[in-house]
C-alpha cells in the first residue's frame, strides 16, 4: 500500500464529473497523489480510500443502490472500515438516519443510516427556491459560497454529530467522524476546499491503515 490515495465518486445519478473535477483539482492543489475515478460495482467500492456520493435525486439513488448486485453490501462494508465518505445534497440525505420530505411529505426511501441526523428534504422548497449565499464553515477560512438546489436541511443530529455550517438557524453541513454532509453543493461552486478538507480526512484514514499494516507485519 503505498501514500497515493484512490478516490471514487458514486455513480448512479447525479454531478458525478462536477465532483470528479473539483476532487481532481483539489489534489493537484495540495500536491497530493492520486485519482479520482467514478465507482458504481462492489470491486471498484471495495478498491477505494474515499467515496464521495454526489448531488442528484435521493430516492433514485436508494433505488439504484438497493437493485444493484451487492452494491449496498459493499458500501455497508466500507463504512465498517470507517472509509471516509462525504455525500453533498442527495448525497448527504442518502447517508442519513432519518428523512422526511418538507415539499411531498413522507416518501420510503433507502438510508445508509451513517451520519446520526434527521434530514428535512427541501428544506428551503422546490427547485425554483434554489440559491446561493455566503457560509461560514468550521475548518475553512473565509466565507464559503454555499450552491442550494432542492437542498436540504439537518433538523437534528446525535451527539457525536459535529455541526460545520449553519444557514439561516438551519444546520447545512455536518462531520460525523470520517463522514461529511453538506446540503450544498460544494462541487458547483468552483472553490475546492471542501474536497480539500475531506482529502485530509482520506490522508489520514489512508495512513493509520499503512500504519496498522505494518505494525502487523
Ligand atoms: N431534493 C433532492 C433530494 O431530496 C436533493 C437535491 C440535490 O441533490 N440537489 O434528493
Amino acid at each position: 500500500m503505498n501514500d497515493e490515495l484512490l478516490i471514487g465518486v458514486l455513480a448512479l445519478q447525479g454531478d458525478v464529473e462536477e465532483n470528479i473535477k473539483a476532487a481532481t483539482y483539489a489534489l493537484a492543489e495540495m500536491n497530493q497523489k492520486g485519482k479520482v475515478i467514478s465507482v458504481r460495482y462492489p470491486d471498484e467500492i471495495m478498491k477505494i480510500d474515499g467515496l464521495i456520493i454526489p448531488g442528484g435525486e435521493s430516492t433514485v439513488m436508494g433505488l439504484l443502490i438497493a437493485i444493484k448486485d451487492g452494491l449496498l453490501d459493499s458500501i455497508n462494508k466500507v463504512l465498517q472500515k470507517r472509509l471516509p465518505i462525504m455525500g453533498t445534497c442527495a448525497g448527504m440525505i442518502v447517508l442519513a438516519k432519518q428523512s422526511y420530505d418538507r415539499v411531498v411529505g413522507n416518501k420510503k426511501q433507502l438510508l445508509l443510516g451513517a451520519l446520526d441526523i434527521e434530514i428535512e428534504r427541501n428544506s428551503f422548497g422546490r427547485q425554483y427556491d434554489s440559491f446561493e449565499s455566503n457560509l461560514e464553515i468550521s475548518g475553512i477560512e473565509n466565507d464559503f459560497r454555499g450552491i442550494f438546489i432542492r437542498a436540504p436541511s439537518v433538523i437534528s443530529a446525535g451527539p457525536q454529530v459535529q455541526i460545520l455550517s449553519k444557514f439561516d438557524g438551519k444546520i447545512v453541513a455536518v462531520q460525523q467522524e470520517n463522514i461529511i454532509g453538506t446540503s450544498f453543493h460544494p462541487e458547483l461552486s468552483g472553490d475546492n476546499r471542501m474536497h480539500k478538507l475531506f482529502i485530509e480526512l482520506i490522508s489520514k484514514w489512508k495512513k493509520q491503515i499503512i500504519n496498522n499494516e505494518n505494525f502487523k507485519k
